[in-house]
């Protein structure tokens, strides 16, 4: 019984969240088409994933490589995307590979060339978005701003990668100019990095703005959006 009301409130989580992107959109005078929400499942249950994915959400984000192997089976994904969004390290590399439609956490020419290297002995063309630390914050994972440009090009020639486009998660910040300013500079620094027209890859995506910050992310040209609290509820302390 409970269950059926959780199920129908996600269902209005995804009409909710996708009303607000709607006005985002409008306010930013770009169109509804222009930005993909990725839905954030880490620790969500595969029934409660599936609820949201019948309530019309067609793409997926999950963290941890152990965990979205185990739930990708129970997942209803015809038609939806699952990228990986969390960390990823080298030795989890193999097991990922062919698995997502992208890897949205590449931060090291390390890790570029192990998923190239996996990505050629298992036949496919693996697609990534390269993460930027925007906040230049310790402890955060992604690269500094000052290692982007050689990171792509250092990747332009390896095989069996392709660049979709940038990825961050900006730091904390108290003040909406404050957080729209780092999101400008991604938007810059996404702009400058397609204007190199780089082998290999094609700056499209633009993947920034969570739940509490995803309309000033689109209002500073974000074109990914990954939303988990305001679709699925406060996440438990420890992952599953
Ligand atoms: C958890 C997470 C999100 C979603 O954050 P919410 O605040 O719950 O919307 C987005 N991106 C990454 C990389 C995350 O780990």
């Amino acid at each position: 019984m409970t269950e059926k009301w959780l199920h129908n409130d996600i269902a209005d989580n995804v009409c909710w969240v996708e009303q607000a992107i709607c006005d985002a959109c409008a306010k930013a005078g770009r169109s509804r088409e222009e930005v993909t929400l990725v839905g954030v499942t880490k620790t969500v249950e595969p029934e409660r994933v599936n609820a949201a994915l019948a309530a019309g959400l067609t793409h997926i984000g999950e963290n941890y490589v152990q965990e979205l192997l185990r739930k990708k089976p129970e997942l209803q994904l015809d038609g939806v995307k699952l990228d990986l969004i969390g960390h990823l390290q080298t030795n989890k590399v193999k097991q990922i590979v062919g698995q997502v439609n992208t890897i949205q956490s590449v931060d090291s020419l390390r890790l570029a060339t192990a998923i190239s290297k996996a990505s050629v002995a298992a036949g496919i063309t693996s697609h990534v978005l390269v993460e930027l630390n925007i906040g230049e914050e310790q402890s955060k994972t992604g690269l500094p701003k000052a290692e982007v440009a050689e990171l792509l090009a250092q990747m332009a020639e390896l095989p069996h990668i392709h660049v979709d486009g940038l990825m961050c998660i900006p730091p904390i910040l108290d003040t909406e100019t404050a957080r729209r300013k780092v999101f400008s500079e991604m938007y810059q620094m996404f702009l400058d990095m397609r204007a190199k027209k780089l082998d290999n890859i094609d700056m499209n995506t633009l993947s920034m703005g969570m739940s509490s910050d995803f309309t000033e992310a689109i209002l500073e040209g974000s074109t990914m959006v990954r939303v988990g609290t305001a679709l699925f509820g406060h996440r438990p302390r420890k992952s599953m």
